[in-house]
Protein backbone atom coordinates (compact mmCIF):
# COMPACT_ATOMS: atom_id res chain seq x y z
CA UNK A 1 0.00 0.00 0.00
CA UNK A 2 1.17 3.62 -0.81
CA UNK A 3 0.44 6.47 1.18
CA UNK A 4 0.06 10.00 -0.64
CA UNK A 5 2.91 11.72 1.44
CA UNK A 6 6.30 9.80 1.75
CA UNK A 7 7.78 9.61 5.48
CA UNK A 8 10.96 11.58 4.89
CA UNK A 9 13.35 10.20 7.48
CA UNK A 10 16.98 12.24 7.57
CA UNK A 11 19.98 10.14 9.08
CA UNK A 12 22.34 12.91 10.48
CA UNK A 13 24.96 13.49 13.03
CA UNK A 14 27.01 15.96 12.66
CA UNK A 15 30.19 13.33 13.42
CA UNK A 16 32.13 11.10 10.98
CA UNK A 17 31.99 7.01 11.87
CA UNK A 18 28.98 6.12 13.92
CA UNK A 19 27.19 4.63 11.38
CA UNK A 20 24.47 7.15 9.18
CA UNK A 21 25.57 5.59 5.90
CA UNK A 22 25.29 2.05 7.35
CA UNK A 23 22.01 2.67 8.80
CA UNK A 24 20.74 4.96 5.81
CA UNK A 25 21.39 1.77 3.41
CA UNK A 26 20.35 -0.73 5.72
CA UNK A 27 17.18 0.84 6.97
CA UNK A 28 15.90 1.84 3.54
CA UNK A 29 16.71 -2.16 2.29
CA UNK A 30 15.08 -3.09 5.66
CA UNK A 31 12.03 -0.99 4.52
CA UNK A 32 12.13 -2.01 1.07
CA UNK A 33 11.96 -5.97 1.52
CA UNK A 34 8.98 -5.33 4.45
CA UNK A 35 7.34 -4.39 1.20
CA UNK A 36 7.37 0.04 1.56
CA UNK A 37 8.88 1.47 -1.69
CA UNK A 38 11.75 3.38 -0.35
CA UNK A 39 14.01 6.02 -2.13
CA UNK A 40 17.58 6.36 -0.75
CA UNK A 41 18.98 9.86 -0.83
CA UNK A 42 22.32 10.30 -0.76
CA UNK A 43 23.46 13.44 0.74
CA UNK A 44 26.95 13.32 1.03
CA UNK A 45 30.10 13.86 -1.44
CA UNK A 46 31.71 11.09 -0.05
CA UNK A 47 28.75 8.80 -1.85
CA UNK A 48 29.20 6.06 0.39
CA UNK A 49 25.69 4.93 0.40
CA UNK A 50 25.64 5.15 -3.27
CA UNK A 51 28.60 2.20 -3.47
CA UNK A 52 26.63 0.61 -0.76
CA UNK A 53 24.07 -0.46 -2.60
CA UNK A 54 26.14 -1.72 -5.72
CA UNK A 55 26.40 1.33 -7.90
CA UNK A 56 30.06 2.73 -8.75
CA UNK A 57 30.16 6.83 -8.30
CA UNK A 58 32.34 7.50 -11.14
CA UNK A 59 30.21 6.08 -13.27
CA UNK A 60 27.01 8.33 -12.65
CA UNK A 61 26.51 10.75 -14.88
CA UNK A 62 24.08 12.59 -13.11
CA UNK A 63 23.53 12.35 -9.23
CA UNK A 64 22.10 14.38 -6.65
CA UNK A 65 24.35 17.30 -7.33
CA UNK A 66 22.94 17.87 -11.11
CA UNK A 67 19.26 18.05 -9.98
CA UNK A 68 20.47 20.32 -6.60
CA UNK A 69 23.14 22.66 -8.37
CA UNK A 70 22.27 22.23 -12.48
CA UNK A 71 18.77 22.21 -11.81
CA UNK A 72 18.59 18.95 -13.95
CA UNK A 73 15.48 16.45 -13.43
CA UNK A 74 16.68 14.33 -10.93
CA UNK A 75 17.53 11.03 -12.13
CA UNK A 76 16.45 7.93 -9.90
CA UNK A 77 18.01 4.71 -10.59
CA UNK A 78 15.22 1.79 -9.47
CA UNK A 79 17.24 -0.87 -8.00
CA UNK A 80 13.82 -3.02 -7.34
CA UNK A 81 15.21 -5.72 -9.85
CA UNK A 82 18.50 -6.35 -7.20
CA UNK A 83 16.77 -4.75 -3.84
CA UNK A 84 12.74 -4.95 -3.56
CA UNK A 85 11.57 -1.61 -3.74
CA UNK A 86 14.95 0.20 -3.38
CA UNK A 87 15.67 3.34 -5.89
CA UNK A 88 18.33 5.79 -4.89
CA UNK A 89 18.95 8.96 -5.92
CA UNK A 90 22.89 8.63 -5.79
CA UNK A 91 25.93 11.51 -5.13
CA UNK A 92 29.08 12.04 -6.68
CA UNK A 93 32.59 13.78 -5.83
CA UNK A 94 30.65 16.64 -7.48
CA UNK A 95 28.76 17.42 -4.13
CA UNK A 96 31.57 18.34 -2.71
CA UNK A 97 31.34 21.85 -4.46
CA UNK A 98 27.85 21.82 -3.52
CA UNK A 99 28.40 23.26 0.18
CA UNK A 100 29.79 26.54 -1.78
CA UNK A 101 27.27 26.46 -4.57
CA UNK A 102 24.06 26.51 -2.79
CA UNK A 103 24.99 29.58 -0.68
CA UNK A 104 24.70 32.07 -4.18
CA UNK A 105 21.07 30.00 -4.72
CA UNK A 106 17.73 31.21 -3.77
CA UNK A 107 16.05 29.56 -0.89
CA UNK A 108 19.12 28.00 -0.15
CA UNK A 109 17.86 25.58 2.16
CA UNK A 110 14.91 24.10 0.20
CA UNK A 111 16.67 23.08 -2.82
CA UNK A 112 16.49 19.54 -1.87
CA UNK A 113 12.50 20.22 -1.00
CA UNK A 114 12.13 21.23 -4.78
CA UNK A 115 14.00 18.35 -6.10
CA UNK A 116 12.46 15.72 -4.38
CA UNK A 117 8.45 17.75 -4.80
CA UNK A 118 9.61 17.19 -8.82
CA UNK A 119 9.79 13.44 -8.56
CA UNK A 120 6.49 11.66 -9.31
CA UNK A 121 6.70 8.32 -8.43
CA UNK A 122 5.16 8.14 -5.01
CA UNK A 123 7.19 6.86 -2.21
CA UNK A 124 6.35 5.61 0.94
CA UNK A 125 9.63 6.31 2.82
CA UNK A 126 12.73 8.71 1.90
CA UNK A 127 15.59 7.74 3.87
CA UNK A 128 17.92 10.53 3.65
CA UNK A 129 22.31 9.98 3.80
CA UNK A 130 23.80 13.28 5.36
CA UNK A 131 27.48 14.47 5.60
CA UNK A 132 29.49 14.37 8.82
CA UNK A 133 28.60 18.27 9.16
CA UNK A 134 25.72 20.75 9.74
CA UNK A 135 26.16 22.56 6.40
CA UNK A 136 23.60 23.47 3.81
CA UNK A 137 23.63 19.79 2.62
CA UNK A 138 22.31 19.01 5.87
CA UNK A 139 19.75 21.60 5.98
CA UNK A 140 18.07 20.85 3.16
CA UNK A 141 17.86 17.14 4.32
CA UNK A 142 16.45 18.42 7.86
CA UNK A 143 14.09 21.26 6.23
CA UNK A 144 12.56 18.50 3.81
CA UNK A 145 12.46 16.00 6.53
CA UNK A 146 9.52 14.81 9.18
CA UNK A 147 11.95 13.18 11.05
CA UNK A 148 15.67 12.98 11.62
CA UNK A 149 17.40 9.52 13.05
CA UNK A 150 21.33 10.32 15.09
CA UNK A 151 23.18 7.42 14.88
CA UNK A 152 25.24 7.09 17.97
CA UNK A 153 28.02 5.22 18.26
CA UNK A 154 27.72 3.68 21.68
CA UNK A 155 31.46 4.90 22.48
CA UNK A 156 33.06 6.95 25.39
CA UNK A 157 32.16 10.99 24.36
CA UNK A 158 29.12 9.86 23.02
CA UNK A 159 26.96 12.51 24.36
CA UNK A 160 29.27 14.82 23.26
CA UNK A 161 28.14 16.79 20.19
CA UNK A 162 24.31 15.63 20.91
CA UNK A 163 23.43 18.95 22.55
CA UNK A 164 24.66 20.63 19.57
CA UNK A 165 22.78 18.11 16.91
CA UNK A 166 19.87 18.80 19.42
CA UNK A 167 20.35 22.79 19.30
CA UNK A 168 20.34 22.57 15.56
CA UNK A 169 17.18 20.54 15.04
CA UNK A 170 15.63 22.84 17.26
CA UNK A 171 16.47 25.95 15.35
CA UNK A 172 15.20 24.02 12.18
CA UNK A 173 12.49 23.79 13.95
CA UNK A 174 11.47 27.52 14.58
CA UNK A 175 12.94 28.87 11.82
CA UNK A 176 12.23 26.21 8.55
CA UNK A 177 10.36 23.63 9.43
CA UNK A 178 8.31 23.43 12.31
CA UNK A 179 6.85 19.59 11.62
CA UNK A 180 11.03 17.94 12.00
CA UNK A 181 10.78 15.92 15.04
CA UNK A 182 13.78 13.26 16.31
CA UNK A 183 12.36 10.27 15.11
CA UNK A 184 14.66 8.10 17.06
CA UNK A 185 18.70 7.82 18.40
CA UNK A 186 19.91 4.19 16.75
CA UNK A 187 23.19 3.19 19.08
CA UNK A 188 25.45 1.46 16.45
CA UNK A 189 28.82 -0.40 16.52
CA UNK A 190 27.39 -1.73 20.20
CA UNK A 191 29.45 -4.45 21.97
CA UNK A 192 27.29 -5.97 24.74
CA UNK A 193 30.33 -7.42 26.47
CA UNK A 194 31.77 -4.40 27.37
CA UNK A 195 30.70 -2.35 30.20
CA UNK A 196 31.16 0.90 28.08
CA UNK A 197 28.77 -0.30 25.78
CA UNK A 198 26.13 -0.92 28.48
CA UNK A 199 26.80 2.57 30.10
CA UNK A 200 26.40 4.56 27.05
CA UNK A 201 23.15 2.81 26.25
CA UNK A 202 22.20 3.36 29.97
CA UNK A 203 23.52 7.31 29.44
CA UNK A 204 21.94 7.93 26.35
CA UNK A 205 17.97 5.91 27.37
CA UNK A 206 18.68 8.87 30.28
CA UNK A 207 19.19 11.89 28.13
CA UNK A 208 17.01 10.93 25.82
CA UNK A 209 13.69 9.08 27.64
CA UNK A 210 11.78 6.48 25.17
CA UNK A 211 13.76 7.94 21.90
CA UNK A 212 16.28 4.96 21.84
CA UNK A 213 15.00 2.98 18.29
CA UNK A 214 14.94 -0.79 18.15
CA UNK A 215 17.79 -3.06 19.75
CA UNK A 216 21.23 -1.75 19.80
CA UNK A 217 22.85 -2.46 16.25
CA UNK A 218 25.74 -4.65 17.33
CA UNK A 219 29.66 -4.15 16.27
CA UNK A 220 29.75 -6.98 13.65
CA UNK A 221 32.58 -7.88 11.06
CA UNK A 222 28.83 -8.72 8.62
CA UNK A 223 28.32 -5.27 8.78
CA UNK A 224 31.25 -3.69 7.92
CA UNK A 225 31.76 -5.88 4.91
CA UNK A 226 28.40 -5.90 3.41
CA UNK A 227 29.18 -2.39 1.66
CA UNK A 228 32.13 -3.23 -0.38
CA UNK A 229 29.84 -6.53 -2.25
CA UNK A 230 27.94 -3.63 -2.93
CA UNK A 231 25.17 -4.88 -0.25
CA UNK A 232 22.44 -4.44 2.10
CA UNK A 233 23.10 -6.69 4.80
CA UNK A 234 19.47 -7.95 4.78
CA UNK A 235 20.63 -8.93 0.99
CA UNK A 236 24.65 -9.85 1.66
CA UNK A 237 23.43 -11.96 4.89
CA UNK A 238 20.13 -12.07 6.09
CA UNK A 239 20.42 -14.35 8.74
CA UNK A 240 23.58 -12.19 10.52
CA UNK A 241 22.95 -10.36 13.82
CA UNK A 242 23.26 -6.80 11.88
CA UNK A 243 20.29 -7.84 9.20
CA UNK A 244 18.09 -8.62 12.08
CA UNK A 245 18.81 -5.91 14.16
CA UNK A 246 18.24 -3.39 11.38
CA UNK A 247 15.25 -4.85 10.27
CA UNK A 248 14.32 -4.81 13.80
CA UNK A 249 14.62 -1.32 13.57
CA UNK A 250 12.61 -0.50 10.09
CA UNK A 251 9.78 -2.20 11.83
CA UNK A 252 9.93 -0.23 14.77
CA UNK A 253 10.42 3.13 12.61
CA UNK A 254 7.11 1.89 10.32
CA UNK A 255 5.24 1.75 13.90
CA UNK A 256 6.46 5.06 14.82
CA UNK A 257 5.24 6.89 11.40
CA UNK A 258 2.16 4.83 11.38
CA UNK A 259 1.63 6.19 14.88
CA UNK A 260 2.08 9.82 14.38
CA UNK A 261 -0.35 9.81 11.55
CA UNK A 262 -2.89 8.13 12.47
CA UNK A 263 -2.89 10.41 15.88
CA UNK A 264 -1.31 13.74 14.77
CA UNK A 265 -4.73 14.40 12.21
CA UNK A 266 -2.17 15.66 9.65
P1 LIG B 1 29.17 7.51 8.97
O1 LIG B 1 28.30 7.48 7.77
O2 LIG B 1 28.50 8.09 10.18
O3 LIG B 1 30.49 8.16 8.72
P2 LIG B 1 29.49 4.67 8.53
O4 LIG B 1 28.14 4.07 8.48
O5 LIG B 1 30.18 4.92 7.23
O6 LIG B 1 29.48 5.99 9.40
O7 LIG B 1 30.37 3.74 9.47
C1 LIG B 1 31.75 4.01 9.68
C2 LIG B 1 32.52 2.71 9.53
O8 LIG B 1 32.10 1.77 10.52
C3 LIG B 1 32.30 2.03 8.19
O9 LIG B 1 33.48 1.41 7.79
C4 LIG B 1 31.23 0.99 8.50
O10 LIG B 1 31.29 -0.13 7.63
C5 LIG B 1 31.56 0.61 9.92
N1 LIG B 1 30.37 0.22 10.68
C6 LIG B 1 29.24 0.93 10.85
N2 LIG B 1 28.39 0.27 11.65
C7 LIG B 1 29.00 -0.89 11.98
C8 LIG B 1 28.64 -2.02 12.81
N3 LIG B 1 27.49 -2.07 13.46
N4 LIG B 1 29.53 -3.03 12.91
C9 LIG B 1 30.72 -2.97 12.27
N5 LIG B 1 31.11 -1.97 11.50
C10 LIG B 1 30.27 -0.93 11.35
MG1 LIG C 1 28.51 8.38 5.91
Amino acid sequence: MTATMPQVIAISNQKGGVGKTTTAVNLAASLGQLGHSTLLVDMDPQANATSAVGLEPDQIDSSIYHALILNQDPKVINLNDTYKNLSVLPSTIDLTGAEFELMDLENRERVLTRVIASLVFPYDYIIIDCPPSLGLLTLNALVLSKWVIIPVQAEYLALEGLSRMKKTIDLIQHKHNSSLQILGIAVTLFDGRTNLSQQVLEELSNAFPGKILGPPISRSVRLSEAPSFGKPINYYNARSIGAVQYMKLAEEVVHVCKKTSVGSGT
